[in-house]
């Protein structure tokens, strides 16, 4: 006798919904997809792809296509007033990724949208998760689109719809945590004179920090405090121009649990967190992928004991790198200029170092072990 396949119903067609997608589609799930936008976003929060999301892309195909288009970053220098206090050589990481990838989201996303439908499943965009109502342990998810409201009592219902997740909401979980004092924003600057895409920076500044990635020789991605950012663009050479500018929020929350019922949640739905390190993105892909393999394997009632720890882990370290990024002071100057250099001289410390960098910390999918 063979098993029915479980139904499943994925809410946003984000970075981390079409992985969840293309991970069940790959195991022979057939979900539905739907997204109350018109169409895949358009601009790139997200660019430093890490070595632990190329491994879970890489059974799909989808890694040699983002190797092929992104931009291998093998270094980052800490730069306080003007001098390099110490680098980060994630070259000497010891894995087969020994970099950090800078690729648009909007790319990533393009690639995972391509992926999915090479697999013969469309993404339903303009419908969206209007409610969830349960009944008797049963969750039935009403949903819209322009001419029609139909009702679904899916196996699964997976949120993946963002920070202001409708699912998270109507599931009753709450979003707990509290928002970053500092208005952060980002520019992306195009320069004339071309720069060397394999290195990035971040610049201690008296009242801030400027990180500076490169999307390529011409393009620099810079993120930092909003006055920064400002005097930046100000300050910008004739010739160079903005491509896109934007001021954000940052917060550092998360679920007490990433399930009830049959409602799972998975990335910025179930924790946000501030973008030094990267690790947001790359977070919700490992989310998916590891939910789908559970749902796959019927173990999905392991789902938020597995992944809820890793997540509060991401946010503890997320939050002490951004207030170290706006601690002032003879002695976090000193640490910075004397201690982390000496520590990362070892090689155990600057492994360590780099690996919790790269995400390669949190325990490794089990899928994936050979
Ligand atoms: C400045 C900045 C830089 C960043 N840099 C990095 C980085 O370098 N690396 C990294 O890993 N992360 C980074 N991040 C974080 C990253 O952008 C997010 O973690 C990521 O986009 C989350 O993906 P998601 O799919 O969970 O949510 P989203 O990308 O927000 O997608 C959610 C989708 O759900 C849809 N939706 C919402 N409600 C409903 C509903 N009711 N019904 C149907 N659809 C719905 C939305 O339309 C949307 O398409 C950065 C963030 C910022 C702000």
């Amino acid at each position: 006798m063979t098993m029915a396949m479980p139904s499943v119903l994925i809410v946003g067609a984000g970075p981390v919904g079409m992985t969840a997608a293309l991970e069940l589609k790959r195991r022979g799930i057939h979900p539905r997809i739907i997204d109350k936008a018109a169409g895949r976003a358009q601009q790139s929060r997200a660019l430093g792809v890490n070595p632990r999301t190329l491994e879970i892309l890489e059974p799909s195909g989808l890694t040699e296509q983002l190797l092929m288009m992104g931009n291998k970053l093998s270094r980052n220098y800490i730069v306080e007033y003007g001098r390099t206090a110490f680098t980060l050589r994630l070259s000497k990481l010891k894995h087969h990724f020994p970099f950090m990838l800078i690729v648009p989201q909007s790319e990533t996303e393009r690639l995972l949208n391509d992926a999915i439908r090479a697999q013969g499943l469309e993404v339903e965009w303009n419908t969206e998760l209007m409610e969830l109502t349960v009944e008797g342990g049963q969750v039935t998810a009403v949903i819209a689109t322009e001419d029609s409201c139909t009702y679904e009592t899916p196996d699964y219902i997976i949120g993946a719809d963002g920070a202001y997740s409708t699912t998270r909401q109507f599931a009753g979980l709450e979003f707990r945590g509290s928002g970053y004092p500092i208005v952060f924003a980002l520019a992306d600057i195009q320069y004339q004179q071309p720069r060397d895409p394999s290195a990035g920076t971040i610049e201690v500044l008296p009242g801030g920090a400027v990180a500076s990635y490169p999307i390529n020789e011409h393009v620099v991605r810079h993120v930092g405090t909003s006055a920064d950012i400002v005097s930046l663009i100000k300050n910008r050479r004739a010739g160079n121009s903005v491509l896109w500018e934007s001021e954000f929020h940052v917060s550092f929350r998360h679920v007490d649990q990433m399930s009830v019922h049959s409602v799972f949640l998975a990335g910025d739905a179930a924790h946000v967190h501030s973008p030094v390190g990267a690790r947001g993105m790359n977070l919700g892909i490992e989310d998916a992928a590891w939910l789908a393999w559970l749902i796959s394997t019927g173990e999905a009632h392991t789902y938020s004991e597995e992944r809820l720890p890793v997540a509060k882990r991401v946010i503890r370290f997320t939050k002490t790198q951004t207030d170290q990024l706006f601690q002032r002071g003879p002695l976090i100057g000193l640490s910075r200029r004397v201690l982390a250099p000496a520590m990362l001289a070892l090689p155990f410390v600057e492994q360590m170092a780099l690996r919790r960098l790269t995400g390669l910390d949190a325990p490794a999918p089990p899928w994936l072990e050979k």
